[in-house]
């Protein structure tokens, strides 16, 4: 596996690949990885000849209370894990490459950003398309991978490849949990041990509504309720928001008809731990 820290040398690489026929595949992660990114990876091997990595925590997603600088970075066992699942190259560029002095462009995907975790986290989806695009065009893969864990993303990303005129295929690889139920994510290493024991409400709660919707319930309240309630159990775990919203708009509805999400967005009580998670019902993504 190769590591490569230049966007131009990522660059150089990638059109080598393709001038030689290869396809490339490309996930972009903030490192910390876990079996949910490794997921993603599999998907990617079985579908692309060359595999690429990148690893960056991105400054601009990050609003000034939030984690930037305390996000876990083990970056010599991202490797090494990586490696071991049969990673190509993982791209890992500086700040000071992607940002340099003077930067002063940005994407913005309007709308479907405003709701759910866009309206807690002002700015994070503009970070998040900027960065992605800027990937994009450094790694030139045919196909990138993202998980549903972060569902807004997926469908953020996919709108901005659409009205971009991107010739990437966006592939949506499925929410990759523990055996508690919890999904995997990076900031599941800040959770206390009476937290982590709390945390699998969320994906109960979540359960139980898609159990009660195919079951016939489609109305949103009744839905939001009886997730609220499973994750109310515990009072280590604090609210932020469940919503129920249609796939396209991103906009709350008041019964299912078409595909919708069921998201939640909660914070520990102890390590102010955010935990997201989310269930598709009445189609997919
Ligand atoms: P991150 O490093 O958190 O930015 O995540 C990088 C990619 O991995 C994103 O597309 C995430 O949606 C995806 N991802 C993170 N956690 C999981 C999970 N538990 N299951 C599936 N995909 C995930």
């Amino acid at each position: 596996m190769k590591i490569v820290r230049s966007p131009a040398e990522m660059k150089n690489l990638s059109m080598m690949m393709q001038r030689s026929g290869s396809s490339v595949g490309f996930i972009p992660t903030m490192g910390a990885l876990h079996s949910g990114h490794m997921s993603l990876l599999d998907r990617i091997n079985d579908s692309c000849d060359f595999s690429v990595m990148s690893i960056f925590v991105n400054p601009v997603q990050f609003g000034p209370k939030e984690d930037f600088q305390k996000y876990p970075r083990p970056f010599d066992a991202d490797c090494e894990l990586a490696e071991k699942a049969g990673c190509d190259v993982i791209f890992a560029p500086s700040k000071e490459d992607m940002y340099p002095e003077n930067y002063c462009t940005y994407v913005n995907v309007e709308n479907i950003t405003d709701g759910l975790c866009g309206a807690s986290r002002p700015g994070h989806f503009r970070g998040v398309t900027t960065v992605v695009l800027k990937l994009f065009n450094i790694v030139m893969p045919q196909i990138a991978c993202f998980g549903q864990k972060d569902a807004q993303q997926v469908l953020v990303i996919k709108r901005m490849v659409h009205d971009l005129n991107l010739s990437i295929t966006i592939d949506v690889a499925p929410i990759f949990r523990e055996e508690s139920g919890l999904a995997m994510s990076s900031r599941n290493v800040y959770l206390s041990d009476a937290e982590r024991a709390a945390a699998p409400l969320i994906y109960k709660g979540l359960n139980d509504g898609a159990i009660y919707y195919n079951n016939g319930v489609v109305e949103s309240n009744a839905l939001i309720n009886v997730v609220t309630t499973a994750i109310g159990q515990s009072p280590l775990l604090e609210i932020e928001y469940v919503e129920l919203v249609d796939t396209k708009k991103i906009k709350p509805v008041t019964s299912v008809t078409s595909a919708a999400l069921i998201a939640v967005a909660c914070r520990t009580k102890e390590s102010r731990t955010r935990l997201i998670d989310n269930i598709v019902i009445g189609g997919t993504l």
